[in-house]
Parts: C-alpha cells; sequence; structure tokens
C-alpha cells in the first residue's frame, strides 16, 4: 500500500512543524506575553455583554463593531482593517493570497519563524538578508537584493522578534516607493516601541500593517489580531481567512479593550519601565551581555551555553526562550519582562547560574 504521507507537499515535509515544547514554569518568560493578566475591569465589562448575547448563533460575517473600534485605535480607516484570529491568522491569509509556487518573498533574518515556515508551505521561496552584526535592517543590502532580482513580498518584524530591530518611517516610505511589490509590517510589538507605519498607509498603497492582542493588550489567549491596508487589499486578503474565524466571545473583549485602552496603557508603561531597570541590573552581571531592545523582550549572550542555562534556569523554575538555532544567534537566549518579582528573581538565578558554571568551567 502506497504511503499516504507521499501525498503531501514535498516543501510541507520538507520542514519541520512550528512547536514549543510544552515547559512549565512559575516565571514564564518565554513567549513574551503581558505578565500583567487583563484588567479585571475588562473582562467584567466584557462578561456582562456575553450574559446578553445568544451562544447558539453565528458571529457577524463581518464583525463591523470590532472593526470600527479597531479603526479609530489605530487611526485608520475601517473598510482597511480586517480582524483574525491572532495576527498568526492574518499572516498566513496574507500570504495564502500573495504566494504561490514561483513567488520570491524577502526577509531579513533572523526574525519570527512562521514567515519562512508559511512561504514554503505555499511554494513560495524566501530571500533570506541578514540583519547588521549590530542587529539592524540592512537597507542597503535589501535594496541591492530588489534592484538584482525579482522579489514579490517583503516582510519586516518591527520591532523584530528576536532581536528588537525597528524600521524607522522614512526608510520605509523610501523603499515603498521603490518597490513595487507588497511590504508588510508586523507590529507586534509597537505598542513598546512608540513607532509605527500607520501614518504611511496613506501615502504607500502597496503597505500591509499587522497587529496583535496578544503581546501588550494581554489578550494572548484569546487570539486577535488585525491588519491595516488599502481597502483593495484588505478586500483580497479577506477571501484568505475563514468564514467566521474570530468567535464572539474574542471580538467582544476586544472591543472592550480598544475603548478602555487606558486601562492597559498602565501595564504598557509599567513594561517599559521594568524593561530599564532588567536592562540595567543584567548588564551589570559579569559576563552578560544585553542587545537593547525596544520591544518587551531581551537578547542574552552569556559564557554559558544557551542550552545549560535555559535548563539551569528551568530548574529554578524560570522558563525563557533559547533561540540559540536562530541564524546569527547561535550564543543567546531571549527573555520577557516579567513582573517586577520575577525580574528580580531571573536577575539572581541568571547571576548565580553564571557563577557557578563559570566556576566550574563549564
Ligand atoms: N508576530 C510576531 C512578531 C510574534 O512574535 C508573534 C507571537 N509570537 C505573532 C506575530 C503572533 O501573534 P498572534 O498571537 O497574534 O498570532
Amino acid at each position: 500500500m502506497p504511503n499516504p504521507v507521499d501525498k503531501i507537499k514535498p516543501a510541507v515535509r520538507a520542514i519541520k512543524a512550528y512547536t514549543l515544547p510544552p515547559y512549565r514554569a512559575s516565571i514564564k518568560i518565554n513567549q513574551n506575553e503581558n505578565p500583567w493578566d487583563l484588567p479585571d475591569e475588562i473582562k467584567e465589562e466584557a462578561s456582562r455583554r456575553l450574559a446578553h448575547r445568544h451562544w447558539s448563533r453565528y458571529p457577524d460575517f463581518v464583525p463591523t463593531s470590532l472593526l470600527e473600534r479597531l479603526a479609530a485605535f489605530a487611526g485608520w480607516k475601517p473598510e482597511g482593517t480586517l480582524a483574525g484570529n491572532g495576527s498568526n491568522e492574518l499572516i498566513q491569509a496574507t500570504l495564502m493570497v500573495c504566494i504561490g509556487p514561483g513567488s520570491r518573498v524577502l526577509l531579513s533574518e533572523p526574525t519570527f519563524t512562521l514567515y519562512r515556515q508559511i512561504v514554503t508551505v505555499m511554494g513560495g521561496e524566501t530571500v533570506a538578508v541578514s540583519l547588521t552584526p549590530d542587529f539592524q535592517f540592512d537597507f542597503e543590502a535589501i535594496r541591492r537584493r530588489i534592484n538584482g532580482e525579482r522579489i514579490d513580498l517583503i516582510i519586516f518584524c518591527s520591532p523584530n522578534n528576536p532581536t528588537g530591530s525597528s524600521a524607522r518611517a522614512d526608510q520605509i516610505r523610501q523603499l515603498g516607493q521603490e518597490f513595487d511589490g507588497l511590504i508588510v509590517i508586523d507590529e507586534a510589538y509597537h505598542e513598546f516601541s512608540d513607532q509605527s507605519m500607520v501614518s504611511l498607509l496613506n501615502e504607500l498603497p502597496n503597505l500591509i500593517v499587522l497587529r496583535t492582542f496578544s503581546k501588550a493588550m494581554a489578550m494572548a489567549g484569546l487570539r486577535v489580531g488585525y491588519l491595516l491596508s488599502s481597502p483593495d487589499l484588505v478586500r483580497e486578503v479577506h477571501k484568505g481567512t475563514l468564514p467566521y474565524n474570530l468567535n464572539f466571545f474574542s471580538q467582544t473583549v476586544a472591543e472592550v479593550a480598544c475603548e478602555r485602552y487606558e486601562l492597559l496603557e498602565a501595564s504598557v508603561d509599567a513594561i517599559k519601565a521594568e524593561r530599564t531597570r532588567l536592562y540595567g541590573e543584567l548588564t551589570t552581571i559579569k559576563g552578560v551581555e544585553v542587545v537593547p531592545l525596544t520591544a518587551n523582550f531581551m537578547l542574552l549572550r552569556t559564557p554559558v551555553a544557551p542550552r545549560l542555562l535555559f535548563e539551569d534556569l528551568l530548574a529554578r523554575d524560570i522558563l525563557v526562550r533559547d533561540v540559540s538555532s536562530y541564524p546569527m544567534l547561535s550564543e543567546y537566549i531571549r527573555v520577557s519582562v516579567g513582573l517586577p518579582n520575577e525580574n528580580d528573581q531571573l536577575i539572581a538565578a541568571l547571576a548565580e547560574v553564571i557563577q557557578s558554571r563559570t566556576t566550574a568551567g563549564v
């Protein structure tokens, strides 16, 4: 009997699944979530609204009230806004409607793994341009590639996961004017950087901005993301999403979060303040280098091999991300900014682990 798996596309069989091993620890700083939960006032208001709704009914085909709130929140137009089941779905939908065999997508690596994964599954090809040695986007090299060969789409993650690299609006404006393909900017961490490309949407009809409620907005468990672009592009990307992709529970909470953003803003400000403190304290530990970042996470290089560091910290109930398999990052781990007491514990544990491992000569 032939192997049924032979019917799977070779490009899919060739890649590893994008997964995260299910480690558990009290201090969870491996996924860049907001360590302060969604404020109770938002949960309570959403629960009140949900109690009045028929749970047996489908959500609206087009979530108009959410789109209106998202557009007002982001400073863009509702007809240029699309909501998704996490920004992952919108990355997938965008690539699904643009990419096929022969398409070429430029990525600045290292970056979020999912882009390459989906481009490959869709039969497209990725063209990788390395970040500069100090982890900046290499616009010179990008320009050489787009002038020298066919590129259909460029993805920037800004601030970039996992390096924190940030693109400036003038750089994207210039590139967007020169380039005749699409530019996708993933702004999953924009709230922490005070930078956004939304103001360029009016000028650049080839620009797509992606955002998520999973980071600053403290709703990773509810899976809400949104896309901002020209109404023409939004109509097309919409065809790549599933009907009723966003359940009304998540929709309702996202609406309340937009209306009451001031409640969330306090935690974003607290994360930024903790980021500065954590950065300052980590750099005083002998042998630790910290990549200064614009998001709610940072890269650490230490004298201890990332895998050992990961395990030693896990043994102390702290879960970090080992990013050593990413290009350029063989010596790094990534930590998210946690609650103040979690950051204190990370600082103490790191100092202890590095001290004991380096004394032991490992
Ligand atoms: N983009 C980036 C850069 C991310 O880091 C993540 C989450 N790790 C996502 C998108 C996915 O976000 P969501 O939870 O909205 O699917």
